[in-house]
């Protein structure tokens, strides 16, 4: 099952007996630990709650004309099929450089990135845009973010950083 653009993963369990938790794993997905014999209305009304209080952490605490500027670049030049959209730093992200929202058209940077080289940063933008046309890193996906030449050097600057990222 899928949510506005998150997996949804629920495993049910015996040994639960009543409540039901959600939690982000990842940036994309969604774990549901729910009771055995839980209510099939009560767990869908839960999951789409859950999508819509999870999805909201990491918004845009920062932004400036800079990042602005320099994000509509980067889609003209690479990504002109995607739609219009807001972009940021927050200082929430803990476990990846960025990440897309998606029904909002909004994009989040982590702050860290203020510090780095604008071709790697460069690199994260692209990957978020991307996400506005593609939910996963599926073969379209990554074809749209090949058309960024610096894509494999800007990938291991990243990897060097040791952030344990599930995304980029
Ligand atoms: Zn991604």
């Amino acid at each position: 099952m899928e949510i506005d653009g998150y997996e949804i993963l629920i495993i049910k369990s015996k040994a639960r007996k009543k409540t039901v938790q959600a939690k982000l794993v990842g940036d994309r997905t969604i774990k549901v630990l729910a009771p055995y014999r839980v209510g099939a209305e009560y767990l869908d009304d839960f999951i789409v709650k859950s999508v819509k209080k999870l999805s909201s952490k990491g918004k845009i605490s920062d932004t400036n004309e800079f990042l602005y500027k320099r994000a509509e670049m980067l889609r003209k030049k690479f990504i002109p099929e995607a739609p219009d959209f807001e972009i940021g730093y927050s200082n929430s992200l803990r476990t990846t450089w960025g990440k897309c929202f998606i029904s909002d058209k909004n994009i989040v940077l982590n702050t860290k990135l203020k510090n780095y080289p604008l071709w790697v940063v460069d690199l994260v933008i692209i990957h978020e845009i991307a996400h506005l046309i593609f939910h996963n890193h599926g073969k379209g996906f990554r074809s749209i973010v090949s058309r960024y030449k610096l894509k494999e050097r800007a990938t291991g600057y990243l990897l060097a950083k040791g952030m344990k990222a599930s995304d980029i």
